[in-house]
């Protein structure tokens, strides 16, 4: 059973991994819940109710006193190194940083992809060899227990070690209360995500299972392959023996995550999704019109702290990131999903039906549940798929001028 320490309570748990961190009894793990998203489980016969653990976790501090996003400047970024641009989720903006902390002496913490229990897990760097594995967007809740305890001890112990933090909102405003807490003077410079949420491991799961079944030991899981258009959203994993490739119009994960009816609880009514802010520099996709003939991606990168202004103005310098426009951070905006979801009674229904039935047959009753021209569009999304990549682009162009 898990429940607030002393407290009722107030929102669903985000799973961001702060309180286990703070814990100095061992009390808390964070760990997969019935829905399949992360969340933390009390130990009470170790928990002395001391409720370090309610002060760093977002729901008893308003997220609201931390900084909006559309009031600053947005940054259009791309590397200068065509490799990494080709191999990272829009501009590689996020890897050059990381490149640029390593060279620079810092500990990164990033995402990578575990093979082994197919799951997506923050983790600790040091070397260049080791932050490879960040590149690219894992669409999955990360699990940060470990790499939040790696942090607070190395950090303990040397007060100049210097870290860059990469993590969904919540992460980040979690990692930010605990360092807070803790009163360590470690630089840190945090760096989120535009998030549209992250889907249940009870759609990843079995989706994998079968996907390894089919394709043989999965060698690589790309979540945003950039081969056939940037703007398509295109997943491609590797086995032994074949690979998948396919649009996010036709893929079973993609379409759940897409259709907002698998998200962990916690992100339907998100105020750091919705535009609020514990990071020194947020990043993102510059989707929208600006760019929309841009097919190798480019990243929305927009700076919330003087200290998150600087390193942009260090990468610009040693000459690893080009800026192609500077825009209002509102414009970025204006194409993100910052809006509060209104279908958590779907999502719940889904939810309960994944706990006994297969990803295939729920997703055939939600999406019966759809109303007409939401579900004639996303026919006709999936058939466009059928013609060549750059009558795709042109006929997407035309849709969103349009709008
Ligand atoms: C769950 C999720 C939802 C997202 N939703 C949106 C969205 O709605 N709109 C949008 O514009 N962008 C979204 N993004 C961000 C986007 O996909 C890119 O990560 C971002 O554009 C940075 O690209 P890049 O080329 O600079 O990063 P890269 O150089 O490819 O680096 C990717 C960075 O993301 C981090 N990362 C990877 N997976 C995760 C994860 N699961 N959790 C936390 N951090 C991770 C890595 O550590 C790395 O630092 C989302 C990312 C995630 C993980």
């Amino acid at each position: 059973m898990s429940h607030e320490v002393g407290l009722e309570p107030l929102k669903p748990c985000n799973g961001c991994g702060a309180c286990s961190a703070i814990c100095k009894r061992d009390a808390i793990i964070i760990t997969e819940n019935y829905d399949g998203s992360l969340t933390k489980v009390v130990d009470y016969s170790k928990c002395n109710n001391c409720q370090a653990c309610n002060s760093v976790c977002y729901k008893f501090i308003e997220a609201t006193e931390y900084p909006t996003l559309d009031d600053k400047t947005c940054y259009a970024v791309c590397s200068t190194n065509r490799a990494t641009h080709s191999t990272t989720t829009s501009g590689g903006f996020g890897y050059e940083l990381a490149r640029w902390g390593v060279e620079h002496g810092y500990k990164i913490m990033g995402v990578e992809y575990d093979l082994a229990t197919n799951s997506a897990r923050s983790t600790v760097a040091s070397t260049l060899e080791e932050i490879e594995k960040f590149k690219g967007s894992k669409y999955l809740q990360s699990y940060t227990e470990q790499a939040f305890k790696e942090i607070r001890d190395i950090a303990t112990q040397n007060p100049e070690q210097r870290f860059i933090c990469f993590g969904t909102p919540c992460q980040i405003f979690g990692l930010r209360m605990l360092i807070n807490r803790l009163k360590l003077s470690n630089e840190i410079l945090y760096v989120d995500l535009f998030c549209h949420g992250v889907p249940s491991y009870l759609v990843w799961r079995p989706y994998i299972a079968s996907q390894e079944q089919r394709l043989g030991t999965l060698r690589n899981v790309n979540f945003r392959y950039k081969g056939n258009g940037w703007h398509h959203y295109s997943i491609l994993i590797e086995g032994e023996r074949k690979r998948y490739c396919n649009y996010a119009y036709n893929d079973i994960f993609y379409r759940y995550f897409f259709d907002n009816v698998a998200l962990n609880r916690s992100c339907f009514d998100c105020e750091f999704r919705k535009g609020h802010s514990a990071a020194d520099i947020r990043i993102g996709d510059f989707l929208g019109r600006a760019y929309e003939s841009r097919e190798d991606g480019i990243s929305a990168v927009i700076p919330l702290s003087a200290e998150g202004k600087s390193a942009i103005d260090e990468l610009r310098a040693a000459g690893s990131i080009d800026i192609v426009g500077i825009h209002s951070a509102k414009e970025a905006l204006g194409a993100q999903s910052t809006e509060e979801y209104d279908n958590i009674e779907l999502r719940n229904s889904v939810i309960r039906r994944l706990e006994h039935e297969d990803i295939e047959s729920v997703q055939r009753w939600y999406f019966k549940q759809f109303p007409l021209k939401r579900r004639i569009y996303a026919r006709l999304k999936s058939l466009a798929t059928l013609l060549p990549v750059p009558l795709i682009s042109g006929l997407r162009r035309c849709v969103r001028l349009k709008r």
